[in-house]
């Protein structure tokens, strides 16, 4: 057998990079994707240098939502190249396996993939680098704060009781690994409708705030339900979500997270 080389252990900070945020959901379909790719391109605009990259390695979402499936990323010296895309440097499994491949992922590769997404890929130089992970608590999470300092966590959840739940698991999974957390943001929070032009509460607006306050965690603001930003994101075309009326929220988080 080849002798082992030597890996450096515990957590290190990627060379380049000055912060690190991980966006989080303690399930699936709450728009975390969409807070990750939106919260990237409204820092981007404020002239801070950022990367994105899509640590959901079972449903990689990231390239679609930048318009750019179906790209091969190409090497520099020893590292992966990023891809450029509407200002960002974007990292995914997406770019690094065939489209329509079930993916099944063991531990042991886990690890090694977050390493190498983390560590091998030329990100610098950086401001911030922001991580969309996988719904849940798992393998990446743990991999992620086994590899790399958190500067703060960013958790999206809706207003329902059961994505509550959820995101409380979420919570206590960063303290678990003694990673910092920035705050909760409540997605998918209200709906103004176009046609009547009254406000819909669909999944019950507001509970977010009081939970915050419950847990000790800041709140990091509402976002409405806006079909327009689903549309765009199904499109590839993140810039005109942030330079429309959609992106208000995402402008106001960048302000947080930059505060
Ligand atoms: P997750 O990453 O939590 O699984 P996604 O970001 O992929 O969720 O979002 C799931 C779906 O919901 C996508 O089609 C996305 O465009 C849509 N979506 C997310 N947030 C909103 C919102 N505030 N308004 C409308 N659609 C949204």
């Amino acid at each position: 057998p080849q002798p082992k080389k030597q890996e450096e252990k515990g957590p290190h900070a990627i060379d380049g990079v000055k912060w690190v945020v991980p966006v989080a959901s303690g399930k699936g379909g709450v728009g975390k994707s969409t807070v990750a790719v939106n919260l990237a391109m409204a820092l981007s605009s404020q002239g801070l240098k950022v990367g994105i990259l899509d640590l959901d390695l079972y449903g990689p979402s990231v390239p679609m939502m930048l318009g750019v499936t179906g790209v091969q990323p190409d090497a520099v010296g020893d590292k992966i190249a990023p891809i450029m895309a509407h200002g960002l440097k974007a990292m995914s499994v997406g770019f690094l396996i065939k489209a329509d491949t079930a993916l099944i992922w063991r531990g042991p590769l886990v690890m090694k993939a977050v390493r190498q997404l983390l560590h091998e890929v030329a990100w610098a130089p950086l401001d911030v680098l922001i991580l969309d992970l996988p719904p849940g608590t798992g393998d990446v999470q743990i991999s992620m704060a086994q590899e790399v300092p958190i500067t703060g966590a960013v958790v999206v959840t809706t207003p329902q009781d059961v994505a509550l739940t959820d995101a409380i698991k979420g919570v206590d999974m960063f303290r678990q690994v003694n990673a910092p957390l920035m705050g909760i943001v409540e997605n998918m929070s209200y709906f103004n409708c176009p046609d009547c032009g009254s406000r819909h509460e669909i999944f019950g607006h507001g509970s977010v705030k009081p939970l915050c306050e419950k847990l000790g965690v800041p709140y990091l603001g509402e976002i409405p339900l806006d079909p327009t930003l689903r549309q765009l994101a199904d499109l590839g075309q993140p810039k005109t979500v942030l330079e429309s009326p959609a992106g208000e929220p995402y402008r106001e988080l960048a302000k947080k997270v930059m505060a």
